[in-house]
């Protein structure tokens, strides 16, 4: 899709609403594939409302100075359409002016989520998503000195040093990268320049960083066991403490 019409199509949104023409039009199309992961731009709302605000303008694409963004086309895993990085080819480099997130017609990318107290866009209060280090594959457990991804980050604080005893050898230090949820904006970065074949630092999106899996439901939430049952799961079987009590009073044990 060209430029001027790209640019056309964002205006009648803006005048028709564009939620829920966006979402008549591609939904069909906007199935995503399960256990698939993809980055969003900086300020995007929370994945199902994303999808369903965004009209696949492409304007934050076009937007982006380094072009990390991209549309999903056939064959990605993001749904059809819609904006996303990968960052271990192409990272966020976290453009102060964020000029992807203003140029948004409908708020899919919404200024407000990255907005610090004085009212202004910060990039540094982006949640993109949370680098997660695999120790096994680190090389920093196995003793050696890289801390790449430490010197990468961008975000002071985000990544620091956790200085250790090495006790395979008893004798050295190791530096163990340590990551700070907090402050890490999931902008990939550390993830890019990873030494290890598989980076063994990378980046899932917030929403999915220590969620449980469709496939669990939580013993102790009854919600999560009436969702699991209906998609023909099997539910833990919540306890009955009478019984059990009065087994324990029943002088059998
Ligand atoms: S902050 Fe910059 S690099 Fe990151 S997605 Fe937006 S425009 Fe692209
Ligand atoms: S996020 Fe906004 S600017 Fe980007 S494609 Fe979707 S509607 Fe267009
Ligand atoms: S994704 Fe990596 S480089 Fe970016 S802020 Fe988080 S820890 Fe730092």
């Amino acid at each position: 899709m060209d430029k001027a019409r790209r640019r056309a199509i964002a205006g009648a949104f803006k005048i028709v609403g564009a939620a829920a023409l966006g979402s008549m039009v591609w939904s069909a199309a906007a199935k995503a594939k399960p256990n698939a992961i993809w980055l969003r731009p900086p300020a995007a709302l929370p994945e199902k409302e994303f999808v369903a605000a965004c009209i696949r303008c492409g304007l934050c694409v076009e937007a982006c100075p380094p072009k990390i963004l991209k549309l999903a086309d056939f064959g990605d895993k993001a749904p059809l359409g819609t904006p996303f990085f990968t960052a271990r080819s192409n990272p966020c480099i976290m453009c102060p002016d964020v000029p992807c997130v203003p140029i948004c017609p409908t708020n899919a990318l919404n200024e407000d989520l990255i907005k610090g107290d004085d009212g202004k866009m910060n990039i540094d209060n982006s949640k993109m998503g949370i680098a997660i280090i695999d120790s096994e594959h680190c090389i920093a457990f196995e003793g050696l000195r890289c801390e790449v991804c430490y010197r990468e980050c961008p975000v002071q604080g985000a990544i620091t040093l956790d200085f250790r005893q090495n006790e395979r050898t008893m004798r050295h230090a190791m530096f163990i990268p340590v990551v700070d949820h907090k402050l890490c904006t999931g902008c990939g970065k550390c993830e890019k320049r990873c030494v290890t074949a598989k980076a063994a630092i990378f980046v899932v999106p917030t929403e999915l960083a220590g969620s449980f899996g469709a496939h669990y439901a939580r013993g102790w939430d009854e919600k999560d066991q009436e969702r699991v049952e209906g998609q023909g799961g099997e539910a833990h079987k919540k306890p009955n403490s009478k019984k059990t009590l009065d087994r324990l009073n029943s002088g059998e044990f």
